[in-house]
Order: C-alpha cells, then sequence, then structure tokens
C-alpha cells in the first residue's frame, strides 16, 4: 500500500528558496507545514543517479533519515528526443562555465546555446520534440517511499524567446502553444507544466484530490 503524509512537519529538500516558496504555497491547503532543508542545516547528498527518479529519492531519503521526518525533494530537467533524452539528469550542468567561458556559474544561454548546437548538427530535418520533467519524491524515516512522474511535451524554437521564468524557458513551446515558457504569464505555465503535472498526481494520491 502506497504510504500516506499525514498532517504536520514536512522537510522539502531544497536549498532553492524559489522552489522552497512554490512548494509550501501547493502543500499548506493540505495542513502541512513545510521545513526548508537548508535551515535544518541538513547537508546536500550528491546527486549520483542517472534518473530523475533516482536523484529526487536520493534527495528525499537522505532529508528524512537526518531530519527523522518525513521529506519531499525533486528533481527536474529537459529531455531532447534527437538527443536520446539529454540533457536530462545533468539539464543544470549544462549551464555550468567552464574556465574558458567566463567566471564562474550558470548561464542558460550557454545551455541553450549547446543544446541547439548539437540540434544544428544533426541537421535541418532532425526533431526538435523535447518535454521537461519533473520528479517529486517523499521519503519516511521508517525508510518508506513513493514518487510521482510529471511532464509537458512540446517543441524547442530557436532564437529563444521571452523574459520570463527560467532556466532553458525561452526554447520551450508546449504543444497546443504559440508561446514559449519564457513568453507566458507565469500562472499560465505554472498550470500546464512538468511540475503541476507530478504535483496533480501526488495530490490526488497522498490527499484524495
Ligand atoms: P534541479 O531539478 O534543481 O536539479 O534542476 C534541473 C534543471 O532543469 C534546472 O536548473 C533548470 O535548468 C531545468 N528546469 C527544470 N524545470 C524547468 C522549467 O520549468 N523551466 C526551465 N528549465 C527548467
Amino acid at each position: 500500500m502506497t504510504p500516506r503524509l499525514a498532517a504536520g512537519s514536512l522537510v522539502i529538500a531544497t536549498h532553492n528558496r524559489g522552489k522552497l516558496a512554490e512548494i509550501d504555497a501547493l502543500l499548506r491547503p493540505f495542513g502541512m507545514r513545510c521545513l526548508a532543508a537548508g535551515a535544518l542545516g541538513l547537508p546536500e547528498p550528491e546527486e549520483t543517479g542517472t534518473t530523475f527518479v533516482h536523484n529526487a529519492l536520493i534527495k528525499a531519503r537522505a532529508a528524512a533519515q537526518a531530519a527523522g521526518l518525513p521529506a519531499l525533494a525533486d528533481d527536474s530537467g529537459l529531455c531532447v528526443d534527437a538527443l536520446d533524452g539529454r540533457p536530462g539528469v545533468y539539464t543544470a550542468d549544462w549551464a555550468q562555465r567552464q574556465w574558458f567561458e567566463g567566471p564562474p556559474g550558470r548561464d542558460w544561454n550557454l545551455a541553450m546555446g549547446k543544446v541547439e548546437g548539437l540540434l544544428q548538427g544533426l541537421g535541418a530535418g532532425a526533431s526538435r520534440r523535447a518535454s521537461f520533467r519533473c520528479v517529486l519524491a517523499i521519503a519516511w524515516p521508517d525508510g518508506s517511499d513513493v514518487a510521482y512522474e510529471g511532464r509537458v511535451d512540446g517543441d524547442l524554437v530557436w532564437p529563444p524567446r521571452g523574459q520570463n521564468g527560467f532556466g532553458y524557458d525561452p526554447m520551450f513551446v508546449p504543444a497546443g502553444h504559440e508561446q514559449t515558457f519564457g513568453e507566458m504569464a507565469p500562472d499560465a505555465k505554472h498550470s500546464m507544466s512538468h511540475r503541476a503535472d507530478a504535483f496533480a498526481k501526488l495530490s490526488r494520491e497522498q490527499f484524495g484530490r
């Protein structure tokens, strides 16, 4: 039987404040009190998995064990069909500047340029289909866990368009739409995103609605 969350404290295994605020807003109506892993001083485990599910579980399990409370973690990224699903779990890594590319840190224009360069290298007929994926994993201190996978399918465009969102949003047009995630109003994106899809599955099973 699927383990269930009881109303009360839940550790959010992220050190990203934006994600924490978003998850807190989604879970508060269900009586969950979200505690940030960073604020509890929990260490960040290395994401050594080769799938989103594995990485989300690594983070949720580590936080649940360290805090002695149920913990939720997410892992997400962009999968490009013609690139055999890359960058996938390495989505954030593709934005990492090399020493010759400028000051240390992440550069999303660089990351989008890498994806586009590889696609163009495949020739004009290459598929531009891609999907954003998100896995939300919950782990309990007794060792049980569960994972929910969400996705949104679409096409990659070039050049990137729009100033909203983050990451690869400006080059992703969700299926059935004209605007990129970077051009859409944030609410519109959030209603159809991979995170929304994963969260809908989580809330249906965990909270019955
Ligand atoms: P992580 O889930 O924090 O490991 O981050 C994965 C990476 O995927 C992020 O740094 C973003 O670049 C990318 N990503 C995940 N979700 C989105 C999204 O909604 N829009 C754009 N990029 C995303």
